[in-house]
């Protein structure tokens, strides 16, 4: 347990069972546990192969509720004089099935969701309750705006948020061939930057709002109107998984100071909506890192309360409704990638007793020799050095056609002979010195399994961005090999080296001895944010299969499962034809068959075939 760290990124939600397996407990009750490798052993004896999506819902339902209670305790705390909204920005996650669970959990909160785009729109305007609030994001044209204005005239609060002025003019047209009074939001451009990945969403540089002279210009417009009323939600976003709260901190003061004075010029301001930003301790440092932030939820919840409503008093302005569109702290968690390993590749191994060596054999072969025979805990710096120079002149012989290949083969056995030799004393010693650290990740092994990075964690690849990985079962028993990951893309990017380890970032991962013939799984955990609709294409594999489970009472219910996408929905992506493939396939079997190649019945099984390969899932399958 310790080397995974799942102590320290769980959050409760998983643990190990005294039998070495990965459970998960989605409301935090360890009584209430789905057994990870139980699961995966029933859907496999269902035909449902690996990598599979496992969504757990209740996590979902969790991290709602946690959202819900910490805003709740800090405005009980703080004596504020209103409630807590949050809005689900659909782009994290888009599934139907994990935004239906968002609505049907989050509507006891009064909770909505939010849009970003047309297609995003009309998903949400159909599925939410005619009482949840949509919040509208993005560039916006007249369709976008027409149909959040058609929205509002149902009774809807769907309120479209400004991120250009020329977005004011096309709500105030459409409300006025429509004869409605609209309900406007608009995004303004802080001076605060967040620190880390998405620091350039915000700042005065950012892509999206409208700086505090284009607003001031603004609402003097509407106030010209006689509209100032319908300017009422006022927002801002500083980027995703922020770090620091300091960065938070700052952008709510300014936020806030905004805020007033907006509303005592005449605003119609009612709701304060602080956009994303709430971290997920991925690396479990607790600490202002790429994958992690030094803060948690409750703190982030008290600062937003606590500094809205100190600015608030101060002005004598009422307090807003607060809206927070946090995605990745809502869907993070709830979602693990199951994959299994196909084999592995070890670079060399530790080999004491080697017999001598031919005399005819060259010089430096000999020396590498005599450097693995003499290697001791005292001498580790020196025995390498020598072996490197040793190698590098057996193989500067080897191109000059003067050392042969059975001679080049032994030189590098040897030379990885001590390597490993040099590695397992450095494990004895218990550390090596920091010239020689490279070599766990030098003579680590490389699991190959069976996932598309790019499909299933493109953030890893992207950004570099670490999420924990651990098998799921034989968790009882010591790791004993250093690995990295390959993917099985044929792309060399198509790997993971970088790992967590002691809540620190690790070039390899420890896992067990992979037994040929004997199923081996890993999870990659917490992918729920972001990784599936990024996900694409490469090498055309495609969507996995996507479990959905949930238990009550103690009984495990997997409650739907999408099937992923099989290779005829993949290619039907870039435009090929089932039937035409077909077509073609048997044109080239019948040629074959006229020239003798083919017999009756070969011909049949090759196009029976190929037919069914079409309809099968598009990764690798232990199945005959
Ligand atoms: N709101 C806006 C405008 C965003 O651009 C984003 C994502 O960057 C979010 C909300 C979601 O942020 P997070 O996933 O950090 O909660």
């Amino acid at each position: 347990a310790e080397l995974y760290d799942i102590e320290r990124w769980s959050d409760d939600y998983f643990h190990i069972s005294d039998n070495g397996t990965l459970l998960v407990s989605p409301n935090r009750n360890r009584a209430n546990a789905i057994d990870v490798k139980e699961l995966v052993d029933r859907l496999d004896q269902r035909g449902l192969d690996l990598p599979i999506l496992i969504r757990f819902n209740g996590i979902l339902a969790d991290r709602l509720k946690r959202m819900n209670d910490c805003f709740a305790e800090a405005i009980n705390q703080h004596g504020f004089q209103n409630r807590y909204c949050c809005v689900f920005p659909i782009k994290v996650n888009q599934q139907r099935d994990v935004v239906q669970q968002v609505i049907a959990h989050g509507r006891q909160y009064g909770f909505g969701v939010e849009a970003g785009s047309k297609p995003e729109l009309l998903a949400v305007v159909a599925m939410t309750d005619p009482d949840m609030p949509v919040i509208c994001n993005g560039f916006k044209d007249d369709e976008f705006i027409h149909m959040a204005l058609l929205a509002q005239r149902m009774g809807r609060t769907v309120i479209p948020v400004v991120e250009k002025v020329s977005e004011l003019d096309l709500i105030l047209k459409h409300a006025e061939e429509m004869g409605i009074r609209p309900t406007i939001g608009m995004r303004v451009k802080l001076a605060t930057r967040g620190t880390g990945r998405w620091q350039a969403s915000g700042g005065y540089r950012s892509k999206f709002g409208l700086t505090v002279s284009e607003m001031l210009a603004q609402l003097d417009r509407l106030i010209e109107l006689g509209m100032g009323d319908c300017f009422q939600l006022l927002h801002f976003h500083v980027g995703s998984q922020v770090g620091n709260i300091r960065q938070l901190k700052s952008a709510i003061l300014e936020a806030s100071r905004i805020y007033v004075d907006l509303f005592r010029r005449g605003a119609g301001l009612k709701y304060l909506d602080v956009g994303g930003g709430l971290g997920v301790d991925y690396d479990g440092s607790q600490t202002d890192t790429d994958s992690s932030m030094n803060y948690t939820m409750q703190e982030y919840a008290n600062d937003v309360v606590y500094h809205v409503q100190t600015v608030c008093d101060e002005a004598e302005v009422p307090h807003p409704t607060l809206i927070s569109e946090s995605g990745r702290a809502i869907a993070a968690q709830h979602s693990i990638l199951v994959m299994d390993i196909l084999g592995v590749t070890a670079q060399g191994k530790f080999q004491s007793d080697l017999g001598e060596l031919p005399e005819e054999y060259e010089q430096p072969v000999h020396d590498l020799w005599l450097s693995l025979d003499s290697l001791t805990s005292r001498n580790i710096q020196q025995v390498f050095h020598d072996a490197q120079v040793s190698l590098e002149l057996c193989m500067n012989l080897f191109s000059g056609g003067y050392l042969p290949l059975e001679q080049r083969v032994i030189a590098e056995d040897l030379y990885f002979a001590i390597c490993h030799g040099i590695q397992k004393i450095g494990a004895e010693m218990g550390e090596l010195p920091d010239e020689l650290r490279h070599l766990d990740r030098t003579l680590s092994d490389i699991y190959f399994a069976n996932f598309s990075l790019f499909q299933s964690m493109p953030d890893s690849w992207a950004i570099d961005q670490l999420f924990p990985i651990m098998p799921i079962h034989r968790l009882a028993e010591k790791p004993t090999r250093h690995a990295v990951l390959g993917d099985i893309t044929c792309d060399s990017d198509g790997k993971v080296d970088g790992f967590i380890c002691g809540g620190k970032r690790s070039r390899t991962l420890m896992l067990h001895e992979h037994t040929v013939g004997q199923p081996y799984q890993l999870a990659v955990m917490m992918v729920g944010a972001y990784q599936e609709i990024l996900g694409d294409l490469h090498n055309l594999f495609g969507d996995t299969h996507a479990v959905h489970v949930d238990i009550a009472d103690g009984n495990v219910k997997v409650q739907s499962i999408v099937k992923g996408d099989t290779v005829q929905e993949v290619l039907g992506y870039v435009q090929y034809e089932t039937r035409e493939l077909v077509d073609k396939l048997q044109e080239a079997v019948e040629d074959a068959l006229q020239r003798g190649v083919l017999n009756n019945e070969q011909a049949g099984e090759t196009v029976a075939f190929y037919e069914k390969s079409l309809g099968n899932y598009t990764y690798l399958s232990h199945r005959k």
